[in-house]
């Protein structure tokens, strides 16, 4: 049997007052692109800062390949293949875009392995192989993105978790970073696609969920949800 990447079951996380969790459900199966979809609000970031050990839940458990991580530290749950690349890109600027990807390989011990990893980027990303030696900072905004992703590329993930990866984007970019991430997970790396752009989301995505209050409210298959009124009114439009 194939083991889900990831198995979420009944989590809760507070911040003080604030309930963001309330038991939310949720998988990944192995080599899936799956959106989660939701408000301002919602919960999105959260989910992801809990799987990833950035963030303590106070109940329910998180599963990566059948082995409980709920209390796992952020390093270790890189080191498991679970990487998160958060809103905002985060990339360092004022290194090059090959010293950023050579960070991407910090957990990593064995230096021709990042080299190799590397060289795939470059094949996946052939404007970063051009820019190899540009200041991050100089890159367009999708192309900071596709370094983002690049760089968590580099770290060997089973799991890649992104978070808005649209956001700020011209349509043409979103798609090509779209198409991006297809291509790395023919390559068989699952991935968690946290997105406001549901409609891109749900183009690629195999499933979804859309969250409210921190609770699923519905999930199924993208084409399902896609043609979901509740999905299209909220998140579609028209
Ligand atoms: P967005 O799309 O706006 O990023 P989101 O779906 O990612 O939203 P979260 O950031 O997970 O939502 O927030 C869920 C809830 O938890 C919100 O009510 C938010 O105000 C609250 N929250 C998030 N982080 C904190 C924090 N550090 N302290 C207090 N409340 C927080």
């Amino acid at each position: 049997m194939v083991r889900n990447v990831l198995d979420i079951k009944s989590l809760e996380v507070t911040y003080g007052k604030v309930e963001a969790l309330k038991g939310l459900e949720l998988t990944v199966g192995d080599k899936e692109i799956v959106a989660l979809l939701g408000n301002n609000g919602a919960g999105k970031s959260t989910t992801v800062s809990a799987i990833s050990g950035v963030v303590r839940s106070r109940a329910g458990t998180v599963t990566a390949y059948g082995e409980d991580i709920t209390a796992a530290t952020p390093w270790s749950i890189v080191e498991r293949g679970i990487v998160h690349v958060p809103e905002g890109r985060r990339i360092f600027s004022r290194l090059t875009v090959h010293e950023n990807l050579q960070l991407g390989g910090y957990t990593v011990r064995e230096g021709t392995l990042v080299d190799k990893r590397i060289t795939r980027v470059y094949e996946h990303f052939p404007r970063l192989a051009e820019r190899r030696h540009q200041q991050g900072g100089t890159l367009s905004g999708g192309e900071q993105q596709m370094l983002a992703i690049g760089r968590a590329m580099v770290a060997g993930p089973r799991l890649i978790m992104l978070d808005e990866p649209s956001m700020g984007l011209a349509p043409l970019v979103v798609a090509q970073v779209m198409d991006a991430i297809v291509s790395i997970n023919q390559s068989g790396t699952a991935v968690l696609l946290i997105e406001q752009n549901a409609r891109a989301a749900l183009k690629i995505a195999h499933r979804g969920y859309v969250i409210d209050s921190g609770r699923v409210t519905l999930t199924g298959p993208a084409a399902e949800l896609r043609a979901d009124p509740q999905v299209v009114e909220a998140y579609l439009g028209a």
